[in-house]
């Protein structure tokens, strides 16, 4: 049976509002934000063969469609509202979009929020989504506001590390091998990302700059370290690895660990001075934080090896309109 495009929407996607006054279902959703809030705003787009394999298993694409946009939340320490979904669909499944809206929903209720609207359309298979969130006033984290003498911090999975995701897709391409247990905890840090929204609310007032890890950790650090007009010592033996990562030979933990890409942990810098405050926040939010180096006035980012050499590394992660890395 082939479904309409308004029937797949009726099945799927439209389920009765909660907070919002109008959801799924008419020209506009009208949502309330908290009044005196800021709204906070984001979208990603995620492009089959680009972002996702074909063959991800629906939930997990529901989930991380969602995942990587509240990453976003979370490193403005926004607290999430609601979303939008934008699809394309080479054909009208009705069991891939089954799969997809029950990982996608999942999350939502993990987090409170919920789908009030979005396009749908025929194309190769692409899932936009727009999540908007709230934040007090001027209390939003930014990639701009780090200071020289900053701690750098990151958040990582319990038993796992940065750049673990990376290293799946290593696994993936065929260019690492890895027994099947380990590789199955690795290929759900690739496609079950768990956004760091609790800590993000947590660290409002405490730190003073933050990005989520999307394109790898020098990558997105250049960002904050662009933005912040500052330079940053990395401390590699302080860099939180799994054991399957620490077991790889040395190029290959350098390019998941510091290229990486796909982790959607939180990066941030604060003042020595709250480092217990920090750590309170990282215990509220139930998530494992790792201070890593820190922030310099001097420009450029080096890495200090654990023989006490230290060596320049450049700040630059995934790009898709360059040909390097992946
Ligand atoms: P319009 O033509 O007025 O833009 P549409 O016919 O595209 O409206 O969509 C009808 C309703 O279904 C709208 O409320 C829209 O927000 C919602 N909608 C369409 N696609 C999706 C989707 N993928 N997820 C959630 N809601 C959707
Ligand atoms: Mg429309």
């Amino acid at each position: 049976m082939s479904l309409g495009e308004f029937d797949l929407i009726a099945r799927h996607f439209a389920r009765p509002v909660r907070r919002a006054l109008l959801g799924v279902g008419d020209d506009c959703a009208l949502l309330a934000p908290s009044p005196g809030m800021e709204l906070a705003v984001s979208s990603d787009l995620l492009v089959e063969g680009r972002h996702f394999l074909s063959t991800v298993a629906p939930q997990a694409l529901g989930h991380k469609a969602l995942a990587v946009n509240l990453s976003d939340l979370a490193a403005c320490g926004a607290t999430p509202l609601a979303f939008t979904l934008m699809l394309a669909l080479p054909r009208p499944d009705d069991a891939f979009l089954r799969g997809f809206a029950q990982g996608l929903f999942a999350l939502a209720d993990v987090h409170g929020i919920e789908l009030v609207g979005g396009d749908t359309t025929a194309g190769p298979l692409t899932v936009g989504i727009t999540v908007l969130g709230e934040v007090p006033p001027s209390a939003a984290l930014r990639r701009s506001g780090a200071q020289a003498g900053d701690d750098l911090w990151v958040s990582h999975p319990a038993g796992g590390g940065v750049g673990d995701a990376r290293l799946a897709l290593e696994v993936f391409r065929g260019a690492a091998a890895l027994p099947g247990e380990t590789f199955a905890a690795l290929r759900r840090a690739m496609e079950w990302p768990q956004p760091r929204v609790a800590l993000g609310i947590a660290l409002r007032g405490v730190a003073h700059s933050a990005i989520d890890l999307s394109d790898g950790l020098c990558g997105d650090l250049g960002h904050l370290l662009t933005q912040s007009r500052l330079g940053a010592q990395l401390e590699w033996a302080d860099l939180p690895r799994s054991d399957a990562m620490a077991s790889l030979p040395m190029t290959m933990q350098q390019q998941c660990v510091l290229g990486g890409g796909d982790d959607y942990e939180l990066l941030f810098s604060a003042p020595v001075a709250a480092r217990p405050a920090v750590q309170r926040a990282a215990a509220q939010a139930e998530v494992a934080v790792c201070r890593i180096g820190e922030l310099r006035s001097e420009a450029g980012l080096r890495v200090r090896w654990p023989d006490g050499s230290v060596s320049p590394w450049a700040a630059r992660g995934f790009d898709h309109f360059a040909s390097t890395d992946r």
